[in-house]
């Protein structure tokens, strides 16, 4: 099953990162196992696992998850003892793991870039308050004209959209100008391709490549920190391009002055044109990606349905990253169309549940019961107690509503939290909410609010 998989993955992954990118770093990858919900691959070199797995690890992963293989984590690791053949070139293979497969030919003389994805562009990236600035910047990048700042650094936290704009800003060139030489690679592959023409001995065409775009796009630059040639090399990539009035935009994952390791004069350097950070996502922004994203998946998974508030449920509670969030809508989908069934709130919540633990918010049912009971003006008391009458039962469903939504308790849990009930009364209590939510607007208003006030 995982090998079949693992076939149809590499197909998908040749017609999207194109033949030679394939035939470098994808062919030479063995799949060795799955165990648990690892799939081990076997890679020749540490370098190279750790660029398969930077570079496409998310896309293998995406690959297995979208055929409905139960995967968490893939591992890349060089295979002791094993015999790796080297495949790229045709050589002879080879015995030791050690020995570099990065050996297969001179650079090319075409643009050494990174393939673009084609999901990544303007009309696909939702924007909201907290990427507002970076998207705008962007935008007028891409618009070309004369080059107002230059470098346009944009930084942010890992899966908040820096890669998405930066092959968005690359895509809206490219239409909009079909003859400017546009260059978008990771800092990683910068350094890589630098590395290589210092062994080829050719740091003349290393140059004139790098000297000859029209736009430098670099990726996570913080990956050069420590690096020193390969930073005095860009630095002099840099200056060549600004001197000419080329657009380079660069990314890192914070801001220029805090990436350690960097020199200072290129500290400066990146500080000199614009800076703009992508905030941490909020609530609202994730629900915004979330619908679009469904309506993605929705075409190639017809007739799966997700039932009411499972789009909000997810946005409240993934808060770490967009690619998190991705990949649960992701595998909610492809649950849903293996099982056949419809995705409720309690699928979503035991599909999901190594992901909800892992970005838990950490609010406690103590929490829950105390807002609850203040904001009906009961007595704690009240919230635990066996009364029925609808004036406290009410808000005791709430509650545990509310902890259902906002923590990783599982019912009986919940249940007995209030007053030793059973999960039985747990989930009538869910039941009843989530039906009152939608026909009574001061039962939404108030769920609404104690959400916000105890996430805040
Ligand atoms: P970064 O480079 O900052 O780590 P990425 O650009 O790779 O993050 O984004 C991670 C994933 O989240 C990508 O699949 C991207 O399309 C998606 N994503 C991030 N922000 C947005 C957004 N505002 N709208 C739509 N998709 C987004
Ligand atoms: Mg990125």
């Amino acid at each position: 099953m995982t090998k079949d998989t693992w076939g149809r993955v590499q197909n998908d992954l040749k017609a999207t990162i194109g033949k030679d990118a394939y035939k470098n770093w994808i062919d030479p990858l063995e799949l060795v196992e799955k165990s648990g919900n690892v799939i081990r691959f076997a890679v020749p070199t540490n370098f190279f696992g750790d660029w398969v797995s930077r570079n496409y690890g998310d896309r293998i992963l995406q690959g297995f998850l979208d055929d409905g293989l139960p995967v968490e984590r893939l591992d890349f690791s060089v295979s002791r003892g094993a015999v790796t053949p080297v495949k790229p070139n045709g050589s002879s293979p080879v015995k030791s793991a050690a020995r570099p497969v990065i050996k297969t030919a001179k650079p090319e003389a075409d643009l050494p870039g990174s393939p673009l994805d084609k999901r990544f562009t303007f009309d696909k990236f939702v924007v909201g308050k907290p990427n507002e600035l970076a998207h705008a910047a962007a935008r007028r990048v891409s618009e070309g004209g004369p080059v107002t700042f230059n470098p346009l650094f944009l930084y942010g936290g890992v899966g908040l959209g820096k890669t998405h704009l930066m092959h968005a800003i690359a895509w809206e060139i490219q239409n909009r100008q079909p003859e400017a030489k546009v260059l978008y690679l990771s800092a990683e592959q910068f350094m890589y391709r630098f590395v290589q023409s210092l062994r080829f001995k050719d740091m003349h065409g290393f140059k004139e490549m790098f000297r000859s775009v029209d736009v430098l796009m670099v990726d996570d630059v913080q990956f050069i920190a420590g690096k020193e040639s390969t930073q005095d090399e860009f630095f002099h990539t840099f200056n060549a391009l600004v001197d000419q009035s080329k657009q380079i935009v660069i990314s890192a994952d914070r801001a220029p002055g805090e990436i350690s390791g960097l020199e200072e004069r290129i500290k400066s350097r990146l500080q000199s044109g614009l800076v703009v950070d992508l905030h941490p996502t909020d609530y609202e922004l994730r629900l915004g990606i979330l619908q679009s994203k469904q309506a993605a998946q929705a075409q190639f998974y017809p007739g799966v349905e997700l039932a009411n508030g499972v789009l909000e449920f997810l946005a409240h509670r993934i808060s770490t990253n967009v690619r998190v969030l991705e990949g649960a809508l992701t595998r909610l989908f492809a649950f849903a169309s293996l099982v056949g069934r419809e995705v409720t709130l309690d699928v979503a919540q035991e599909c999901l549940a190594d992901i909800l633990r892992a970005s838990d918010r950490k609010v406690t049912i103590d929490e829950i019961i105390r807002k609850v009971a203040d904001h009906y003006n009961l007595r704690l008391s009240d919230m635990l107690s066996p009364r029925r009458a609808r004036s406290v039962a009410r808000p005791r469903q709430v509650a545990m509503f509310l902890s259902k939504m906002l923590t990783s308790k599982s019912l009986p849990e919940i249940g007995r939290r209030f007053g030793g009930r059973d999960h039985t009364t747990v989930i009538h209590a869910v039941r009843k909410i989530e039906e009152l939510k939608a026909i009574d607007n001061q039962i939404a208003e108030d769920v609404e609010l104690l959400r916000r006030m105890l996430e805040a």
